[in-house]
């Protein structure tokens, strides 16, 4: 949650409380409305719901099954340093080196799918 200058609020996809990271693809532009109404994602589950099978969706074409990627390419494609996902990917499963894409997404969903 929080404001801007211009009164547009960043919804945490997947918030923050659950596991949720701060990169582009998790945060949706509401206003206080659409945010914090009885049909925002705060109060309306299938809001929430539909708001993370669609950032889930969007991840697996980035992050493939069966595919696997190092923490620079998870960086560039989300945007942030590798210093930021390093941090946050320490527990997530490795193979041979490398993060398969179904755990990239699962980390990026805060640790289930949806
Ligand atoms: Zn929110």
């Amino acid at each position: 949650m929080g404001n801007d200058i211009f009164g547009m609020h960043k919804h945490h996809i997947v918030f923050r409380s659950q596991g949720g990271l701060d990169f582009d693809l998790n945060l949706a532009e509401m206003t206080l409305e659409e945010h914090e109404g009885d049909d925002g994602p705060h109060r309306n589950r299938e809001k929430d719901l539909a708001l993370k099978r669609g950032l889930q969706g969007k991840l697996f074409e980035l992050f493939p099954e069966g595919d696997y990627f190092d923490i620079d390419t998870i960086s560039r494609k989300l945007g942030r340093t590798s210093r930021y996902f390093d941090k946050h990917f320490r527990k997530v499963p490795m193979v041979g080196g490398l993060f398969p894409g179904e755990e990239v997404v699962r980390r990026l969903m805060g640790g289930k799918l949806y």
